[in-house]
C-alpha cells in the first residue's frame, strides 16, 4: 500500500526552483528520511506534504488521494519541527490533548489517549508540568507524543534532534526506532545527519540543490552511490584524481596523479581508457601494517603523519604514493603504536573501490 506519492513536484519561490522532478512513493509503515545539506529542498518539500506550501507543478497524493490544495488540517499528520513548538502556558497534558481537543474528543477518552502515549514515550510522570521545566529531550518527547496523539497516518518530523547535545541526540534516535517499531506509523524524517539517516530509515532520498539526486536503502546509499556527491555526503571518504589505464570485465585500473596503481571491482558504469576519473577509498576500509612494502596495485608505503585517538578507532593521516590518505584504524590491542614519523603500509580490496567521472 502506498501511503504518500509525489509525483514530478517542483517548488519556486520568486523565481527561484528550490525542488524539481520529485517522485517518490512511500510504503504504508516505511520509514524515509530526506537527507541533504542545509538549502537543498528538505522543509520545503516536507511542507508541501503537510499542506503548508502548496506545489507549483505536480501532483501529491496521500492514501491515493489528491491533496493539492487541501489545507493542513484534513491531512490528519502529526508533525515535529527541529524547536519546540510546545505551548508554554498549558502543561504537558494540555500540550498533548490539544489536537483531540480540537477534534471534540470526550474527556475520558481524552486522559486515557494522554496517558497512552506519554507512556509511550517514557513520560508519564511529567503530565502536570510546565515546558519550560524539562529538559530539551523531554520537550521533543513531548513534542513526539503530541503530534502521535492523533494517530496521524502520517507522522512528518523536520530535524527534531538538532537542536539536542550529542548524547541526547543519540538516546532519543534510539528512542525514535523503538517507537516506530512498535507503533509502525509511516514516517518522512528530515535530517542533513547521515549517521542519523542510515540508523533509522528503510530508505534514505539524498538530495542536492533541491534535486533527487538518489533512493536507496542505507545499504544502497552506502554502498552502491549513484554519484560523487551522494557518496562524499554520506561518510568521510579518500579521493584520488586519476586516468584509466585499462577496463576489462573483471573491473578497471587507475593510475593517480600521485602515481599510485588502484585497482577497483566493476562498476556501475563503464570507463575508457584515458579517461580523467576520481577514485574513492572509505578510511575504514583501508588497513594500516608495519613498515615500508615496495608500492604494488592497492597498496602504498608512506608515513604516519597524524594519529588521533577517538576511543572506539584512531583516525590516521598517511602521507602515500603523494597523497595524504585518511585511515580509521580499529583500536584491538595488538595493533602497533601509531607513532607520527613512521613507515607505514596501506592496503585496500579492489571491491572497496568507487570509481567517479573526474
Ligand atoms: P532545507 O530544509 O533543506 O535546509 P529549505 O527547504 O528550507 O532547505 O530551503 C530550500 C531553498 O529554498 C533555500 O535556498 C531557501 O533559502 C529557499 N527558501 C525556503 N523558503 C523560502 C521562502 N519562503 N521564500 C524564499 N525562499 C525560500
Ligand atoms: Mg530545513
Amino acid at each position: 500500500v502506498i501511503d504518500v506519492e509525489l509525483r514530478n513536484i517542483m517548488k519556486k519561490f520568486q523565481n527561484n526552483v528550490v525542488v524539481r522532478d520529485f517522485n517518490l512513493q512511500v510504503e504504508q509503515g516505511e520509514f524515509v528520511s530526506f537527507l541533504g545539506p542545509s538549502g537543498c529542498g528538505k522543509t520545503t518539500t516536507l511542507n508541501m506534504i503537510a499542506g503548508f506550501l502548496d506545489p507549483d507543478e505536480g501532483e501529491l497524493l496521500i492514501k491515493g488521494r489528491r491533496m493539492n490544495g487541501v489545507p493542513p488540517y484534513k491531512r490528519e499528520l502529526g508533525m515535529v519541527f527541529q524547536t519546540y513548538s510546545l505551548f508554554p502556558h498549558m502543561t504537558v497534558a494540555e500540550n498533548v490533548a490539544y489536537g483531540l481537543k480540537l477534534r471534540k474528543v470526550g474527556k475520558a477518552e481524552m486522559q486515557e489517549r494522554v496517558k497512552r502515549v506519554l507512556e509511550l514515550v517514557k513520560l508519564p510522570h511529567v503530565a502536570d508540568r510546565y515546558p519550560k521545566q524539562l529538559s530539551g529531550g523531554q520537550r521533543q518527547r513531548i513534542a513526539i507524543a503530541r503530534a502521535l496523539v492523533i494517530e496521524p497516518s502520517l507522522l512528518l518530523l523536520d530535524e527534531p534532534l538538532s537542536n539536542l547535545d550529542a548524547k541526547l541526540r543519540e538516546e532519543l534516535r534510539d528512542e525514535l526506532k523503538r517507537l516506530h517499531q512498535e507503533i509502525g506509523v509511516t514516517t518522512i524524517f528530515v535530517t542533513h545527519d547521515q549517521e542519523e539517516a542510515l540508523s533509522l530509515s528503510d530508505r534514505i532520498v539524498v538530495l542536492n540543490h533541491g534535486r533527487v539526486e538518489q533512493i536507496g536503502t542505507p545499504e544502497e546509499i552506502y554502498n552502491r552511490p549513484a554519484s560523487e556527491f551522494v557518496h562524499t555526503f554520506i561518510g568521510k571518504t579518500n579521493r584520488l584524481e586519476g586516468v584509466v589505464l585499462a577496463q576489462d570485465g573483471e573491473g578497471l585500473t587507475v593510475k593517480t596523479a600521485g602515481g599510485l596503481i588502484v585497482r577497483a571491482a566493476r562498476q556501475q558504469r563503464a570507463f575508457a581508457p584515458g579517461e580523467r576519473v576520481a577514485v574513492f577509498v572509505r578510511p575504514e576500509k583501508i588497513r594500516l601494517a608495519d613498515g615500508a612494502a615496495a608500492d604494488e596495485v592497492n597498496h602504498a608505503s608512506g608515513q604516519l603523519m597524524i594519529a588521533s585517538f577517538l576511543g572506539a578507532f584512531t583516525e590516521c593521516e598517511v602521507k602515500a604514493g603523494g597523497h595524504t590518505l585518511s585511515v580509521k584504524v580499529q583500536m584491538d590491542g595488538q595493533g602497533m603504536p601509531l607513532t607520527p614519523g613512521r613507515a607505514v603500509n596501506c592496503r585496500w580490496e579492489s571491491e572497496d573501490v568507487l570509481v567517479m567521472p573526474a
